[in-house]
């Protein structure tokens, strides 16, 4: 093989991989490179003769590492997270090795019963139904869309799968807040994204219940069929979380598919004091949270729960004749529960990541986010030059600098240059959201080993750089 020097050059990337974990921070979090810097560095040609590990590996210290924005530097307050930490690269290293393909038990059954029981694990530590069932789905994105065709087969008698649409009264539910991937979602599944309805939302930007009832109702009227409602817990945007409960008891009303969106805020499920707050989650017909967002588990992995797992199942299947195995009956075939056929072993990253840390590490982390967020928003408070514009219930910031003198458009301005010029500078890297007409700058505290004093070093350069 070309790899008789496996071992030697292994060992010298884990080196590397330990010394970037050590050193993340003296890099800049935001790559700084030009559209077109990176790709003009690598050659048009690929090579006719294999080269050097070395060769490959400077390169990519050179040429690469400056296009790369780091996810992992505490001071990543972009976006949401995808959290990483050191167990859960260790057993992407072990996957990655065992290059299996996940996609029936047969094809591995350590790693379909592995799924199976992480999956119930995941299910304890957020306190989640008894009776839903688990499966790993690459995003969140692929999550929703499973929920939506399962959900239009249901209603369907499985009819659209093998006969495509005749007629399409169905209509769609979700907040003016939700994350884009359902509308996506809602495309992508055929009912069309203009038979999705935006529901008006509160001053802290959750979702209206009457107004969801409202429009219902007036479908129904119209000879529609209200068929699937999203309930965000946690937006994208400001982390509001829709009145989840209130959400469940409509969509029973009027029997439409419950699905809960928890990409991120799903994680926080796993605190007592957050969980209490729902007392109805068991209303919902799926569920979806991203540990590759904030349970330190490496992009990707993302856990789907169904109350029906017959239902999801049925709409997935296709067994041809040289996939079919004697143990069908007995062992869950993933390939049945989404949309692809092949998977990776997702599982053994949560298995490591879990049993490294314990549910106890995992809720101290989570907390000591929630703490850093509150501490920040409370700084943006306190200050007459600064304010939030969103509640924060959880470690997400919605804030803008306004001293006072401009109007909207000028502080849209201001605002946006401000985030430019903080991301210029490599020291962080927020990225923003607009909330009613209003650019409000969005720090997340949600990075595995974000403490206390990068928190705080934002905090001074935000400051310094809207002074000047
Ligand atoms: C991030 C996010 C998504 C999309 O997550 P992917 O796993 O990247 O598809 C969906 N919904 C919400 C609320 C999110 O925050």
């Amino acid at each position: 093989m070309y790899t008789s020097k496996f071992r030697e050059q292994a060992h010298q990337l884990v080196d590397w991989m330990a010394d970037y974990l050590e050193n993340t921070e003296q890099y800049p979090v935001k790559s700084q490179v030009k559209p077109g810097d990176i790709l003009a560095q690598l050659p048009v040609f690929p090579p006719d003769e294999g080269e050097s590990f070395n060769t490959i590996l400077s390169d990519f210290d050179s040429k690469i590492m400056p296009g790369i924005t780091h996810w992992q530097h505490p001071s990543f307050f972009a976006y949401f997270p995808a959290t990483n930490s050191e167990p859960s690269v260790l057993a992407e290293m072990l996957t990655a090795t065992l290059g299996t393909q996940c996609m029936m038990w047969v094809t591995s059954p350590a790693a379909a019963e592995m799924e199976e029981r992480m999956l119930e694990w995941l299910k304890i530590m957020l306190h989640l139904p008894d009776t839903w069932h688990g499966v790993i789905q690459d995003t969140a994105s692929t999550a929703t869309i499973c929920a939506l065709l399962t959900a239009r087969e249901v209603k369907t008698g499985f009819s659209i799968n093998e006969n495509g649409f005749e007629n399409n009264p169905y209509r769609i539910y979700c907040s003016e807040q939700a994350h884009s991937s359902i509308e996506k979602g809602v495309g992508i599944a055929g009912f069309g994204r203009n038979n999705l309805r935006k529901i008006a939302c509160d001053e802290e930007f959750a979702m209206i219940p009457a107004e969801l009832e409202r429009a219902i109702l007036n479908d129904i009227e119209n000879g529609l069929t209200p068929l699937f409602v999203v309930g965000a817990l946690g937006t994208t945007g400001s982390t509001a979380i829709d009145p989840i409960d209130e959400i469940g008891e409509i969509a029973k009303k009027y029997a439409l598919w419950y699905h809960i969106d928890a990409a991120h805020s799903g994680t926080a499920l796993i605190l007592e004091e957050f969980r209490s707050r729902f007392k109805k989650l068991d209303l919902a017909d799926s569920f979806v949270f991203n540990p590759h967002k904030w349970m330190f588990t490496n992009f990707d992995c993302s856990a789907y729960y169904v109350r029906d797992k017959d239902a999801l199942i049925n709409t997935f299947s296709m067994t041809p004749e040289y996939l079919r195995t004697r143990e069908e009956a007995q062992v869950n075939n993933y390939k049945d529960w989404g949309i692809q056929l092949g998977r990776r072993f997702r599982a053994l990253k949560l298995w490591f990541v879990i049993r490294f840390m314990g549910v106890n590490e995992i809720k101290a982390r989570i907390r000591n986010h929630i703490r850093l967020g509150q501490w920040f928003a409370r700084q943006i408070e306190d200050h007459h030059d600064f304010e939030l514009l969103a509640p924060v219930p959880l470690n997400t910031v919605c804030f803008r600098y306004n001293p006072g003198q401009y109007d909207e458009e000028k502080l849209n301005e201001i605002n946006e240059a401000l985030m430019n010029t903080l991301n210029d500078s490599g020291k962080l890297f927020m990225t923003h959201t607009k909330l009613n007409g209003k650019i409000a700058l969005r720090l997340v505290a949600g990075q595995t080993n974000v403490e206390q004093h990068h928190v705080e070093e934002a905090w001074n350069l935000i400051r310094a750089e809207a002074k000047k």
